[in-house]
């Protein structure tokens, strides 16, 4: 399987080329809310997953090709620090282009001084932080038991205080689970302990692992923002909005391909797949629907929304 995706938009970084270090699901947490599915046992032991060296192969080739690319983000299928060469890669990457590297990680890892040294060469790192309490945390995230939310804010606020770039705090919020009132205010004094350069609210917008999981609403995702704004002094609170952009298109692809793999790693609409690879809507559609003739893909409904998704094996 590739290692190297895209580039896709993304909603925060625009054009994102992403490298994807680890093999399918291999966490720390078990999230709820988890596009990938429930892979039962998260670990953390870290590990070569993929050789650096094939990664950076890839992803020179993929430069080569042009086209634009905003960002290069490690993310993909996983926990990216997981990967033990990430310390290596990160640098070689700033040796082969001048586009940012971020970093989008559960930032479970980021106790370990180790692993904070390594992402010291990247533009950005994107942790993330869903709860205020350690009752909702073993809730939504389902952590390898060696872990503890009070970790996981200790070591994002380490990070977060010597980072010689920017940390992003991406905060996802599920009705009923912790979106109360009592926990958006146990969130808000981690934040404050982090005091990350912005905060992202974000929701399960995209259809998640668990039934049962629901997105907030625009309307309570702006009232959990103002709260939580109204709680941190000088961080920027904001919602994780859509991405409308259009992808300049490439004739030589093979496109089935490209969207099958895309799709293996998140759940996408139509109009995702349209804005993605440059496609009009009913090319989309054909596309799709011949992937579903091949058992390739399936359909599922999450928020009114019709999702395609990879087909389980
Ligand atoms: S941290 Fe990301 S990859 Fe890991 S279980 Fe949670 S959502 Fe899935």
């Amino acid at each position: 399987m590739s290692r190297v995706f895209g580039p896709v938009p993304s909603r925060r970084l625009g054009f994102s080329l992403g490298v994807d270090l680890v093999p399918f699901k291999t966490c720390s947490l078990d999230c709820v809310y988890c596009q990938l599915g429930s892979a039962g046992k998260p670990v953390i032991r870290r590990g070569e997953y993929v050789p650096v060296g094939e990664v950076l192969e890839e992803l020179e080739a993929k430069l080569k090709a042009g086209g634009r690319i905003d960002w290069i983000t490690l993310s993909g299928s996983g926990e990216p620090t997981l990967h033990s060469g990430i310390g290596r890669l990160i640098p070689r990457i700033k040796e082969i282009t001048r586009i940012p590297v971020a970093v989008l990680t559960n930032g479970t890892l980021l106790g370990l001084p180790g692993v904070r040294e390594e992402l010291a060469a990247a533009d950005l790192v994107v942790p993330s932080l869903d709860a205020g309490t350690e009752e909702v945390f073993a809730r939504i995230n389902r952590p390898h038991r060696a872990l503890s939310l009070e970790g996981l804010t200790s070591g994002i606020a380490a990070l977060a205080s010597g980072f010689p770039g920017r940390v992003w705090l991406e905060v996802m919020l599920l009705s009923g689970l912790n979106d109360s009132e009592a926990e958006l205010e146990a969130i808000a004094g981690r934040i404050r302990r982090i005091r990350p350069d912005r905060v992202q609210l974000n929701t399960a917008v995209r259809p998640p692992a668990e039934s049962g999981v629901t997105a907030l609403s625009p309307g309570e995702l702006e009232r959990a923002r103002h709260f939580l704004e109204s709680r941190i002094d000088r961080v920027p609170v904001e919602i994780v909005a859509g991405f409308s952009g259009k992808r300049e298109r490439a004739n030589d692809r093979d496109l089935p391909g490209e969207i099958a793999g895309y799709l293996e790693r998140r759940p996408a609409t139509a109009a995702d797949l349209s804005a993605v690879f440059g496609l009009d809507r009913r090319e989309a559609l054909r596309h799709l629907d011949q992937l579903k003739e091949t058992g390739t893909i399936r359909e599922t409904l999450s928020g009114g929304e019709k999702f395609f998704t990879a087909a389980p094996e």
